[in-house]
Order: C-alpha cells, then structure tokens, then sequence
C-alpha cells in the first residue's frame, strides 16, 4: 500500500481518496464503507456529457461490465478492450493467477478456496489493487473491469478508490438467459465449450424478436459432449435470483451517479457488437483501427 499515494494520481482517484482511505476500508466493517459513502460526491453524467465526445485514445478509459451469469459479458468486454488497447481485468482471473503464483497471498487463498469459502472483499480488492498498480508500472492506462464490483460494498470501496467513468450493464431478457444457460456443453476431451442453444424467439408485447446462433461443436467433440451438473434449471434459476439480489444495489448506486448504461442486448455478437459500439460511440473507431491496419 505504500505506492499507492504515488499511484493514485495516475489512477484518477476519486476525490478525497487516499492511501488512509483505501486501508480503513480494507479494514473496515461494512458500516465504515457506507459511512464513508456519504463523502464520495456525486459525479455529473459522466457518459453523455463529455465521454462520447471524445477520441477513445484521449480517454482515460476505466469502465466497469456488469452482467447476469450466461450473458456473455467476458466476450464483450475482451471483444472491447482488444479493440481499444486497454486491459481485460477479470477478478476471476486474479484469483486464479495468485493461485498459481508464490506471491504473499497464494497460500492464504489456497486455504480459503480449499475450504470452500468465498473469497472476502478485501483480498481481492488487494488482488485488484496488485493489477491495477502492475498495470500502470507497465504503462497500460485505462482498464475494463469484469465481475467486479459484485456486491454494493465492493461498489463503494472501489468508488472511493478509483473514478470509474462508466458501467455498461448487459441484459437478456431472463428466460432467454435461461434456455442459453441450459444449452451449455463441455467437450469432456478436449474441454472447449460450446452452446447447443438455438435461441428463436418471435417479437410479441412489445418485446423485440430476437435469435441467436448456437456455438455447435465440430463433428469429432460432438459425441463427446457433456453438461456441468449445475447446470440444471433449479440452479441457473437460483443462480440467476442470487446474482440480482446482490447487483440490483450496484446497479442503483451507479445509476444514482449517472454512470450506468444499460444495454439490452439484441442477439448474438453479430447483432449485438455493432449496436454496442454504437452506444459507445465508437462505432467510427472499428473502422479508423481497421483502416489503419489493413
Ligand atoms: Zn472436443
């Protein structure tokens, strides 16, 4: 924690955020982050006030992807920063990279995933802290966050840490998530994933058509396909009522800040990619990088 002064500069802190800051809260119960919540102003509409306006290069891009289970929101945000040149920062992926490393934390994880226990707030905020810190001794500026912030505590320690410019929420309607989730296959040789899914659904009360293709295996995986276990309709359902009991309260504390994008995705990547640039203004941007490529 002892870089983080000089580090938080770079960062873009939000107001008022210090190291003291950022150790009370690692230390702190949930009622000193709320308390502190109270101190953390308000941003302006972030979004369309001066983010569309502006080159993505000239940006300090530090978004946040929200998204139930099944959405496809890893695909997204990777898709997004391949495309603007900003790291992919997956919390699952910290934890399983600390995991595989000697580092200071590796064997106090160790005993906490062996013992089945969820992973607290404040390690992986340290995990987080460790990335975002490697990550600008490296140069890298601007970053996608995906799968955290999880939870409203998470949402306001990291408010007070960082100043996230935008929250791109990605939603499916909930039982097209649910027929996706049960479409899911394992290669049990080769461990690809696939998607037996052929989602075709006829637009009726107002609510939109919508398909999308299954991701079908090639000929040789198929007789080898398996489903995980968990991925009955009991626990997907669950799964699902779990994931929004404990982002709804995300949700309303980036859109009481003005930060929140929600995006209802139309289809599959080929429908969906398109429109998302285009509500991230970056639809002109694919094309300039690709002419500049090619
Ligand atoms: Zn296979």
């Amino acid at each position: 924690m002892t870089t983080l002064a000089r580090l938080l500069p770079k960062l873009r802190p939000a107001s008022g955020a210090s190291s003291s800051y950022f150790q009370r809260c690692l230390s702190s119960s949930s009622a000193a982050a709320s308390q502190s919540e109270s101190q953390i102003p308000s941003h302006p509409l972030f979004f369309s006030a001066n983010l569309t306006r502006r080159d993505p290069k000239d940006r300090n891009l530090q978004w946040v992807f929200l998204g139930c289970p099944g959405v496809g929101k890893g695909t997204y945000a990777s898709r997004l920063c391949n495309l603007l040149g900003v790291p992919h920062i997956a919390t699952g992926d910290l934890v399983r990279d600390e995991l595989s490393s000697a580092g200071a934390l590796s064997a106090q994880l160790k005993e906490i995933v062996n013992q089945g226990k969820l992973v607290s707030d404040e390690i992986i905020l340290s995990l987080l802290w460790k990335r975002l810190e490697g990550g600008q001794d490296k140069g890298q500026s601007g970053f996608i966050l995906d799968g955290f912030p999880r939870t409203i505590k998470q949402a306001e320690i990291l408010e007070g840490m960082i100043d996230i410019d935008l929250v791109v929420n990605l939603k499916l309607p909930e039982d097209i998530l649910i027929e996706k989730c049960l479409g899911r296959r394992l290669c049990s040789q080769c461990g690809k994933n696939f998607n037996i899914a052929s989602i075709n659904v006829k637009g009726e009360n107002g609510n939109p058509a919508m398909s999308m293709a299954p991701l079908l295996p090639p000929e040789n995986c198929m007789s080898k396909l398996i489903t995980r276990t968990d991925d009955t309709e009991e626990v997907v359902r669950e799964r699902l009522r779990i994931y929004n009991d404990k982002t709804q309260p995300v949700e309303d504390f980036y859109r009481r800040r003005g930060k929140l994008l929600e995006f209802n995705l139309p289809g599959g990547i080929p429908e969906s990619w398109p429109k998302l640039l285009q509500v991230l203004d970056l639809d002109d941007y694919e094309d300039k990088q690709s002419a500049a490529t090619a």
